[in-house]
């Protein structure tokens, strides 16, 4: 599995709507400092369901919606598509592309899409755990995380593995099941 496309309009500075192709490969997002290189990678980690403005780096959900230029309007929400090709069935869901769509409205409501379909924030997450991917997963390693994972307490450290192993979703069955 990998990643295809990243769409994006009205997220952060990102006013006009841009699709960024993802080449197979190694991928450098260069540019001067404050053209929106980490809003890039916000973006991704948004989509896949991050709830934090502060992680972010805002301070409330609305901060993320287009705010506007001297020259432009603000925007009424942000959008942002990622496309991740499924040949080979990583992901278990019976499509070899997959396509997640989150969109969120001045008021704050969140909406999520799975191949253009309306979804939960439970079904996103679900889809990817176990993968890597996700907003926490080990495939997303923003500035700092390698030092928090290397002085994490030891029970911290297990759920990366349990990640990596696949099993980490059987664990969060189970205490949901132990919390009906
Ligand atoms: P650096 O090289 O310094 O790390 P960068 O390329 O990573 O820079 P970003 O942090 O991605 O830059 O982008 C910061 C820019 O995004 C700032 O110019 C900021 O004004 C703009 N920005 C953030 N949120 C919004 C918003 N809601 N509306 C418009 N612009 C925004
Ligand atoms: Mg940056």
């Amino acid at each position: 599995m990998y990643l295809d496309k990243i769409e994006i309009h009205g997220f952060k500075s990102f006013g006009d709507a841009v699709k960024l192709n993802i080449p197979k490969g190694i991928t450098g997002v260069i540019g001067p400092n404050g053209s929106g290189k980490s809003n890039v990678a916000d973006a991704i980690r948004w989509v896949l369901g991050e709830q934090s403005a502060k992680s972010l780096r805002g301070s409330k959900m609305e901060d993320i919606i287009f705010a506007g230029t001297e020259k432009r309007k603000s925007l009424g929400y942000a959008e942002v598509a990622l496309t991740i090709k499924n040949p080979d069935e990583t992901v278990r869901i019976a499509y070899t592309e997959i396509v997640i769509k989150r969109r969120v409205y001045r008021s704050g409501e969140s909406e999520y899409f799975i191949n253009g379909s309306s979804c939960r924030l439970k079904d996103v997450q679900e889809l990817f755990m176990d993968t890597g991917i996700g907003k926490d997963g080990y495939s997303i390693i923003g500035q700092g995380q390698i030092d928090r994972v290397l002085s994490s307490k030891p029970e911290e450290r297990r759920t990366l593995f349990e990640e990596a192993a696949g099993i980490y979703k059987y664990k969060v069955r189970r205490q949901e099941a132990e919390r009906k």
